[in-house]
């Protein structure tokens, strides 16, 4: 368990104001996560990365010259949001160009990648690099659905230093998009971690057990086995991460075997002395080999070797100097300190003119939104228990993050004299920002594509509410890109669209209850298939019989707020 904790809402950016006050030679905080604290060549391609909380060093242990620009950092292992990433996108940028890397996870792709949109419409390029080092979490043949673990390091720090030696963008992606390629990762975890403020693990191992191919947000392992020797293990880890040699597999190897939490540096390096054995007797040379923490789980006990197979350009770059507060290679020569003056402050947009029919709709909007923050409270161990059959159990957590700060941004707005528009367009950026996760982005996103569809003046008819729901829905299903039958939300929110639009000649609020019918049908329906996205993809089967989380609490949500638009 963590010990050290003031309140588990705020242990994230605690955390964080903790980094910066220990290492402000190195990093400052801007929204949304850190940049480097450091001068660095104008015209520089800038490397950012991110990811969720609870993984250190990854991800702003790694932010200093030599490695990466900037890290978006987001609440305990939950995605930042596509609104904090923009702000560290806009912070790290030198002029030349982003590489954007992070762990190849649902939330982080969606968070991420809207991210990138938002600062290419700015006329900034952008390049997407997700990570995809983990062995266990799919077959070769589907390499690009593999998750991202301690291989993200390998690859942050080929970008960087290629960024470093003045590569184009072009070539720094290059370059990066080759370390992925040739990076491999296998994981194995002998306890649970347990989220801060939480008084049980989020899952178990068996005593006298080892479980192989754990994720690094306690998605359980694959199969749980006898413990083995320290031996046995190596030579497991090294068996897994070997099958997947390259064809060009020059035998000069950068390795990195690395303690998720709770595993003692000595039982590592009994370990490797083994996993170095092995490897020599297969005839490889391994280059500036790492031992030690670098990307964790909270308090996880486990260990995961990680391989990339080099070639000269991997190997300088793997080899080249870098400085960050938790990574160091070589000798950099010293940087001068960012002036002050250019720290860049958050942005503080006025609220813009509204009527007072918009304000009186916002006020509606307002109300609606605490109760569906309400419901969420009292659903949150509901929903976190359906999440932790076959996921990783945080979406009660996270809708409730959500909820909150939409519906505090909401009051806040309606205070300042917001329209309907400007209401929702907030809630909605709070919601994404604190949520996390999958759900909070998809959610997020939803608000915010109603809110686009009103304005701040007139107060909109019946048609305009039934299109801006349903305008919502498909922002979720084309941003999600899950088809009816992958077990999310989308299997409750299509037939709750197709009942709205279908019955909307009946009138908003007949309509708005027959709809939720539908949806609490559909949502219940969703026991009796496995998962096909997300996060419990991976553990499929143990999801049959049990309704998915984001279905449910969509359910849940139309159904509270049919009050609200019956009263309309
Ligand atoms: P995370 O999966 O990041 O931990 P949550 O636990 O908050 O996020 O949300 C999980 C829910 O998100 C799932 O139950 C599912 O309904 C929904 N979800 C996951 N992936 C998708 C997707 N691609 N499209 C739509 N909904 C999704
Ligand atoms: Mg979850």
């Amino acid at each position: 368990m963590t010990h050290l904790v003031n309140n588990a809402e705020d242990f994230a950016d605690q955390a964080l104001d903790g980094l910066v006050a220990a290492h402000s030679g190195y990093v400052r905080k801007v929204h949304g996560g850190v940049v480097r604290a450091t001068q660095t060549e104008p015209g520089q391609v800038a490397v950012v990365i991110g990811g969720g909380t609870g993984h250190y060093p990854a991800f702003a242990g790694w932010v200093g010259p030599g490695l990466a620009h900037g890290a978006a950092c987001g609440n305990i292992f939950a995605s930042p949001s596509a609104s904090q990433v923009y702000s560290v996108l806009k912070a790290a940028n030198r002029g030349g160009g982003i590489l954007l890397s992070f762990g190849n996870y649902t939330g982080d792709v969606l968070h991420f990648g809207q991210a990138a949109e938002r600062v290419r419409a700015e006329g900034i390029d952008v390049r997407i690099l997700p990570v995809t080092d983990d062995v266990a979490s799919a077959p070769r043949a589907e390499r690009d659905r593999r998750r991202g673990i301690a291989g993200d390091l390998a690859v942050f720090k080929v970008a960087g230093a290629a960024a470093e030696e003045a590569m184009s963008l072009d070539d720094v992606e290059r370059v990066a998009q080759r370390a992925n390629d040739r990076t491999r990762t296998m994981g194995v975890a002998f306890s649970g971690c347990t989220l801060p403020g939480a008084d049980h693990p989020l899952f178990t191992v068996p005593d006298g057990k080892m479980s192989v191919g754990l994720g690094i947000h306690g998605e359980p392992g694959i199969a749980d086995v006898d413990l083995p020797t320290a031996d046995e293990i190596a030579q497991m880890l090294v068996n897994k991460v070997l099958v997947e040699k390259p064809e060009d597999d020059g035998r000069r190897i950068a390795v990195l075997f690395n303690g998720l939490g709770t595993v003692k540096y000595e039982e590592l390096f009994v370990a490797y002395r083994r996993v170095a054995e092995l490897l020599e007797q297969r005839g490889y040379t391994m280059v500036d080999p790492e031992v030690g923490e670098q990307c964790t789980s909270l308090d996880m006990a486990g260990l995961s070797l990680t391989v990339m197979w080099l070639d000269e350009d991997l190997e300088r770059l793997w080899i080249a100097p870098c400085d960050t507060p938790a990574f160091r290679k070589g000798a950099m020569a010293d940087r001068q300190r960012v002036s002050e003056d250019k720290q860049d402050d958050d942005e503080i947009t006025a609220i813009p003119e509204s009527s007072e029919a918009s304000r009186a709709l916002a006020g509606r909007l307002a109300g609606a939104l605490a109760d569906v923050h309400q419901m969420l409270v009292d659903n949150e161990s509901y929903l976190g228990g359906l999440d932790a059959v076959a996921g990783d159990g945080d979406h009660g957590i996270g809708m409730v993050r959500g909820a909150r700060a939409a519906d505090e941004s909401a009051q806040a707005a309606a205070a300042a004299g917001a329209g309907a528009r400007t209401l929702l367009i907030r809630a909605g950026d709070a919601w994404a920002e604190r949520a996390g996760g999958t759900s909070g982005a998809l959610w997020g996103m939803a608000i915010g594509t109603a809110a686009r569809l009103l304005d701040d003046q007139s107060d909109p008819g019946q048609d305009v509410a039934v299109h801006a729901v349903s305008e919502a829905i498909g922002a979720i299903i084309s941003l999600g890109g899950a088809d009816v039958g992958d077990k999310t939300m989308v299997d409750a929110a299509i037939p709750f669209r197709d009942t709205l639009v279908a019955a909307k000649g009946k009138g908003i609020g007949p309509a708005w209850a027959e709809a939720v019918a539908a949806a609490e049908e559909a949502a219940r329906g969703t026991a009796d298939f496995a998962a096909k996205r997300g996060r419990s993809r991976t553990h499929a089967e143990k999801s049959i019989g049990t309704p998915d989380p984001g279905a449910m609490s969509f359910a849940k949500i139309v159904a509270i707020l049919r009050v609200h638009v019956s009263a309309a």
